[in-house]
Formats: C-alpha cells, sequence, structure tokens
C-alpha cells in the first residue's frame, strides 16, 4: 500500500481547522486514492478541544486516513511531515499595534519554521493561513535556511475563488467560464484583483463590465469580504478559508495551468525579490511558477505597487524587530 502522505496543521482546534480537517481526511487535499496521516499542534490549552476533533475524524472512519496524532510541541507536529498548514496565529485585537502584532506572530512562526527545518520531510510544502500571512510566511522561510524558499507559501487562493464568484454573479455566468484571474500583492485590503487578464468566453473580463463597477464595486468587494461575512455571520469565514487551502494545495500537488498564490518573488514583475507576493502562477512538476509576459497598465501597476509597498513595510518591522 501506498506510505501515507503527513499532513500537519497547526491551530487544528480552531474554526478553520474544524472545516479543514475533515476534508483533508476525506480525500480532498491530494486525491481520492492518497492516504492520510494527521498531526494536529495546539498550544497546551486548546489540546483537549483538538482531541474531540480528532474522535469525531475517528468517528467518520474515513478510509483514506491512517492516523491522528496531537501535540503541542511542534518538533514532533513537523517529524516528517509532508505538507503543513500554518492556521494558528495571533489575531489582531483592538487597538493593538502592528508592531505587537508581528511579533506575536514572529513568536508562533519562527519556532515553526525552525522545527519545520530540522524535522520535516525533505520535500515539505508550506501553506500559511494565518494572519498578517504573507510577513507570517516569510518569518518561518527565513527560520528554516535548510528547506528550499519556494516551499513557503501564503494564501490568496480565497481571495481569488471570490473574485470569480462576484465576477461570475456580475456577468450571470457559471464560474468555470472565467479563466485567468489573478489576485495580486498581499492578502490585505491592499490586494489587487485583475480583471484586465482575466476572460470570460474568451474575452478580457474588464471589457464586459464598466469602470465604475470595477473600480468602487468588485475592486473593494473581494478585498473587504472578510469584514462582511464577520457581519453577516457573527463569526469570522471559516468554510471557505478551510476550501481555500484545500484548493492551493491540491493545485501545487497536483497541477494547475492557472490560479493565484502567494509565493516567494523572483523580482517578476517589479516585485522586489524575496517578497512573499501574490502572482498569477501555474504548478508544474510540483513547483509554482509565475505567469510571465502579462501586460501591466497603469491602472493596474498603481495598485500592484501598493500592495507590495505594504509587504515591503511588513518584511522592514520584522526586520527591526530581528524577526527575520
Ligand atoms: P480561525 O481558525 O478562524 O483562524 C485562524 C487564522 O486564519 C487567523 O489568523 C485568521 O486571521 C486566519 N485567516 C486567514 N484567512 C482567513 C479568512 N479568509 N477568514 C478567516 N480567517 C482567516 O481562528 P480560531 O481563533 O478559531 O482558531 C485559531 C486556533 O489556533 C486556536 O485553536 C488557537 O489555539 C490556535 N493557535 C495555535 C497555535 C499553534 O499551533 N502554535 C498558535 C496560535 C494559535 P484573522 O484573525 O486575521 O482573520
Amino acid at each position: 500500500a501506498q506510505t501515507p502522505v503527513k499532513v500537519t496543521v497547526t491551530g487544528a482546534a480552531g474554526q478553520i481547522g474544524y472545516a479543514l480537517l475533515f476534508r483533508i481526511a476525506s480525500g480532498h487535499l491530494l486525491g481520492a486514492d492518497v492516504p492520510v496521516k494527521l498531526s494536529l499542534l495546539e498550544i497546551p490549552q486548546a489540546v483537549k478541544a483538538a482531541e474531540g476533533t480528532a474522535m469525531e475524524l475517528d468517528d467518520c472512519a474515513f478510509p483514506l486516513l491512517s492516523g491522528i496524532e496531537i501535540t503541542d510541541d511542534a518538533n514532533k507536529a513537523f517529524d516528517g511531515a509532508n505538507i503543513a498548514l500554518l492556521v494558528g496565529a495571533r489575531p489582531r485585537t483592538a487597538g493593538m499595534e502592528r508592531g505587537d502584532l508581528l511579533q506575536a506572530n514572529g513568536g508562533i512562526f519562527g519556532p515553526q519554521g525552525k522545527a519545520i527545518n530540522d524535522h520535516a520531510a525533505d520535500d515539505i510544502r508550506v501553506l500559511v493561513v494565518g494572519n498578517p500571512a504573507n510577513t507570517n510566511a516569510l518569518i518561518a522561510q527565513h527560520s528554516a535556511p535548510d528547506v528550499p524558499a519556494e516551499r513557503f507559501t501564503a494564501m490568496t487562493r480565497l481571495d481569488h475563488n471570490r473574485a470569480l464568484s462576484q465576477l461570475a454573479a456580475k456577468l450571470q455566468v457559471p464560474v468555470t467560464e472565467i479563466k485567468k484571474m489573478t489576485i495580486w500583492g498581499n492578502h490585505s485590503a491592499t490586494q489587487y484583483p485583475d480583471l484586465f487578464h482575466a476572460e470570460v468566453g474568451g474575452k478580457i473580463a474588464a471589457e464586459l463590465v464598466d469602470d465604475a463597477w470595477l473600480r468602487d464595486t468588485f475592486i473593494p468587494t473581494v478585498a473587504k469580504r472578510g469584514a462582511a461575512i464577520i457581519e453577516a455571520r457573527g463569526a469570522s469565514s471559516a468554510a471557505s478559508a478551510a476550501n481555500a487551502a484545500i484548493d492551493h494545495v491540491f493545485d501545487w500537488v497536483n497541477g494547475t495551468e492557472w490560479t493565484s498564490a502567494a509565493i516567494p518573488s523572483d523580482g517578476s514583475y517589479g516585485v522586489p525579490e524575496g517578497l512573499i507576493s501574490s502572482f498569477p502562477v501555474a504548478s508544474r512538476n510540483g513547483k509554482w511558477e509565475i505567469i510571465q509576459g502579462l501586460e501591466i497598465d497603469a491602472f493596474s501597476r498603481e495598485r500592484i505597487d501598493a500592495s507590495v509597498r505594504e509587504l515591503e513595510e511588513e518584511r522592514t518591522a520584522v526586520r527591526e524587530l530581528g524577526l527575520i
């Protein structure tokens, strides 16, 4: 039988974790024929809740789930890990300064990066979901010098999926008719969902909608969707975030011609090298590649630059805090 793939999930007892684990165990992360072993990492006070989730996973009798381990020790959690989904993070609370937020997350993602460096399998792939995701990924990456830098990624797939859904609703087409959607930059309110390269039935999406809708409705709706969900649901998005994490890893492993992911920049499109920024990407042979050769007009340039500037500021801040 095939050796199970070890998938480590941090913040496993949280709400995204609850929506994520059952889909991993049922075969949606890697494919319906790949057995998985789950490793749940939690802070000590949440280990018991993670154990409860593990009981429910047991009760599903998933044919592909070959085992579950639960720990508060990162070294154990990442030992032999092939995939790491870093979901647990320190959320921003009212009145918290950015420096404090980055410092608190440095205390989480630095040690986790080191544990990945020292204990994970050679083919480890890391997706950071916990916010500020791009910069948390940068911190983890810098603590893992022996792991190829490109294995550290951050999630903008939820933004991508939101953009698909908003455009599909506007044009009244199925989401499957939309190709080449792109999210650029940071997973934050400065992100830029790009309709100038997206295509619907072979036509450029930006030409099928009016400029005012694109600028004043589409972009802010996608960028602020998280807040709208909190407002409506009374809790932050969880199932859709988990779904996007599944999409990201599935495409990374199994390949895709075009999606959005935050990956280390090689300098493409004027994004400073090393920043973990969202790009239009393909995945081939298990590796992300930035899609090259797109023309960027002044409208897009300005928005990409603004989001990248924010990422640079975050990088400078974590450098000054000694976190990278
Ligand atoms: P959630 O499971 O709802 O969210 C987890 C993280 O995902 C948050 O940082 C959140 O950021 C982020 N996130 C990214 N994208 C989205 C999105 N689109 N919608 C919603 N969230 C998004 O948080 P919970 O508080 O329910 O659970 C967190 C768990 O993590 C807790 O069980 C806690 O004990 C654990 N934890 C574990 C750590 C560890 O393993 N070492 C360290 C820290 C916490 P944002 O807050 O900005 O929405």
